[in-house]
């Protein structure tokens, strides 16, 4: 039997044959890649000649063809369409490709090689998108540890092992203590609770096997409970129990996990050189340093506190118009924000959702880029994984570009969210490779399928990610695309989202489902103002945490994780009715793995680059002045990771991100 992962893919634009692959199929290819890879590597580190670019560096970004081949498909399927054998997969694949990772990393002689070569890099006679990949190939192998010897090698395993089971068990103790708590509500309890939220009580209710309704917390029970419930006691209880997980002493305590975490992240970063674990992890992203993003922080954290402040006294006015005395609470908040909001925007989600047709913002996304990089797209009659999955061919003045596939309606078989991935990337190494492109969303299913604006803007943001992949240039696949810094790579992405505001775009795709009509003004007026509601309370809950996360990994380790945390928020001055939107113990972006300690400020750094990047356009005339558009391809949808992130920023814009078109996004510029 011939495995189809493992031959040529003679379909059109080589798609992987989707119509004979099999599940049975997965596990004898990953076994033939590793197996080539291993090979491949081997041959690159046992090599008798001096090391060149080529038989190194190039042989390196082509060794694991196959590998990327069958994982491409395999990981597609796993989030996308997912069944039991595909769960079993996924859980045999894990370590033996994390075994198969170190193994390269730890290559003493392949690490010699790229030594050799960096040492003799000006030498080379490179060119600047090879210097980069150089740079960057010893940079990963050094920051793993390649360089280490002896004991600081074995301490360097002992901690990142020590790590890896810490994280587990963080994630683990804060899933129990979501889970073990809940709130019994009577039918009293109910009134005021608008028709979802009672609902969603009562199916949590009987998921927890209870007679009546409950609340959770789960994020997305607890908050609309905070929000609509007017029984203060009950929120009140409600918060604490919310604010506490992970801090309820016993067995899935995490405050001892936060501190051993932070005492072993800082002795990984000594071991391999840097000064701090913030240092060690800032060097591969935009901000560079713990200072930049300090700088970037603190311009927003004082418009946005004076804006909660001044957002606390209304509210506080309303509380004591309901006769109640004293201070407005944590538990308060969103009560009687949601009360404001409803008073001063007027904007029902019912009224708004027949606008917005799955169909015509597919159209809109795809208008916007004719528009903007003359892109087409022309639907494709392939075979793809499931029904569901529409794909399309993207061209431009007739050439083929790549091919999108866009997989939208929620299924049980997909995991929740929304992405992007490459099921194939872009590269001219090897060939002409040209990118397949899946954006993945989680809309309810409906005939005409309406979204939320939210939604919509769900569509964008991705499919600004996927115009990343499909209009990258470059000629080493490590480089292409999306593989950027963390707190550059949601840039295309927010970015797109701002033409769904385009008035213009949506007078020509947000029509009525039934009438076909365009969208009234004032509505559309309504939607954009309400955009910017409560920023100042979500603004000061997100920049608090993200100084915290900073503050931890910045110098020492504290010893005290929790007093540390008290210092940080009592110098920021932190509102007394805001909690942080991730306090210490339940912070599972920082203490659940790696992937954002010391880089939850990630977000806000992109929604900075993102508010500037557009007003680039406007002040070039409009959203799609062509110059700008020609230049955010040059210099960034093209240009995938070729040069540092603010070297592409700044030849796009002409200088650096400034946060002055943040703070006017979010309507916090006219804060005292
Ligand atoms: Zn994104």
């Amino acid at each position: 039997m011939t495995n189809p992962l493992l031959t040529d893919w003679t379909t059109p634009f080589a798609l992987p044959p989707f119509d004979v692959i099999e599940d049975a199929h997965f596990a004898p290819a990953m076994e033939a890649a590793l197996e080539e890879g291993r090979a491949a590597i081997r041959a690159i580190a046992e090599n008798p000649e001096a090391p060149t670019f080529s038989n190194t560096i190039e042989a390196l970004e082509l060794a694991d063809a196959t590998l990327d081949r069958v994982a491409g498909v395999f990981y597609n399927l796993a989030g996308s369409d997912s069944n039991e054998a595909r769960q079993g997969l996924q859980r045999e694949f894990a370590p033996k490709l994390s075994a198969y990772s170190s193994e390269i990393t730890n290559n003493a002689a392949l690490f010699a090689r790229i030594d050799d070569l960096w040492q003799r890099r000006d030498d080379l006679g490179l060119s600047d998108e090879q210097m980069r990949v150089l740079y960057l190939t010893h940079r990963g192998f050094t920051r793993s540890g390649a360089a280490l010897e002896g004991i600081a090698r074995d301490r360097l395993t002992e901690v990142k092992s020590r790590l890896s089971v810490l994280g587990t068990e963080f994630t683990q103790n804060l899933l129990a203590d979501e889970r073990d708590w809940f709130m019994p509500l009577t039918e009293a309890d109910l009134e005021g609770l608008p028709g979802f939220v009672v609902a969603a009580a009562r199916e949590a209710g009987r998921e927890k096997g209870q007679d009546g309704p409950v609340v959770t917390l789960s994020r997305s029970l607890i908050v609309p409970f905070l929000q609509f419930s007017p029984r203060r006691d009950l929120r009140e209880t409600a918060y604490k129990a919310w604010a506490a997980r992970g801090m309820n002493g016993g067995e899935t305590d995490n405050r001892g996990i936060a501190a051993e975490v932070l005492a072993l992240r800082a002795e990984r970063a000594t071991l391999l050189g840097y000064d701090s674990f913030a240092a060690y992890k800032l060097e591969t992203e935009m901000a560079g340093t713990p200072e930049a993003v300090r700088d970037l922080l603190m311009a927003v954290w004082e418009p946005a506190k004076a804006q909660a402040e001044a957002d606390a006294v209304k509210l506080t006015a309303m509380l004591h118009a309901d006769g109640i005395n004293g201070a407005l609470e944590a538990w308060d908040w969103r009560y009687y924000s949601e009360k404001r909001r409803a008073a001063e925007h007027d904007l029902n989600e019912a009224e708004l959702k027949p606008y917005f047709q799955l169909d015509a913002m597919i159209e809109a996304a795809f208008d916007c880029a004719g528009r903007l990089f003359g892109l087409e797209f022309a639907p494709l009659d392939v075979p793809l994984y499931h029904p569901d999955a529409r794909a399309w061919e993207v061209t431009r003045k007739g050439q083929h570009l790549a091919v999108f596939i866009g997989d939208y309606f929620a299924r049980g078989s997909k995991r929740s969210g929304a992405w992007c991935s490459a099921m194939r990337s872009q590269k001219k190494l090897g060939g002409d490779v040209r990118p397949i492109v899946v954006n993945v969303c989680n809309f309810a299913k409906g005939d005409p399928c309406l979204l939320s604006y939210d939604d919509a803007r769900t569509l964008f943001h991705e499919f600004g990610h996927a115009l990343h992949q499909m209009l990258s240039d470059v000629t080493y696949g490590s480089i292409s695309g999306t593989s950027v810094a963390r707190d550059f790579v949601e840039l295309p992405s927010q970015l797109y989202e701002h033409w769904l505001e385009v008035p213009e775009v949506l007078e020509a795709h947000a029509r009525h489902a039934e009438t076909g009509e365009a969208m009234p003004r004032a509505l559309l007026d309504r939607l954009l103002a309400a955009q910017t509601y409560d920023m100042g309370f979500q603004t000061v809950e997100y920049v608090a945490s993200a100084l915290v996360d900073l503050d931890f990994h910045d110098g020492a380790a504290p010893a005290d994780p929790m007093e540390a945390q008290a210092e940080t928020l009592a110098r920021i001055g932190m509102p007394h009715a805001i909690g942080m939107r991730h306090a210490t113990p339940h912070f599972a972006h920082v203490f659940a793995g790696d992937g954002y300690s010391s880089g939850y400020y990630s977000y806000m750094w992109s929604e900075v680059m993102d508010a500037d990047a557009f007003a680039a356009f406007e002040e070039a005339g409009g959203p799609f002045d062509p110059d700008t558009a020609a230049k955010l391809e040059r210099f960034i949808l093209s240009a995938g990771g070729s040069q540092e992130a603010d070297a592409l920023y700044t030849a796009f814009r002409g200088r650096m991100p400034g946060v002055e078109a943040l703070l006017k996004g979010r309507g916090l510029d006219k804060a005292a």
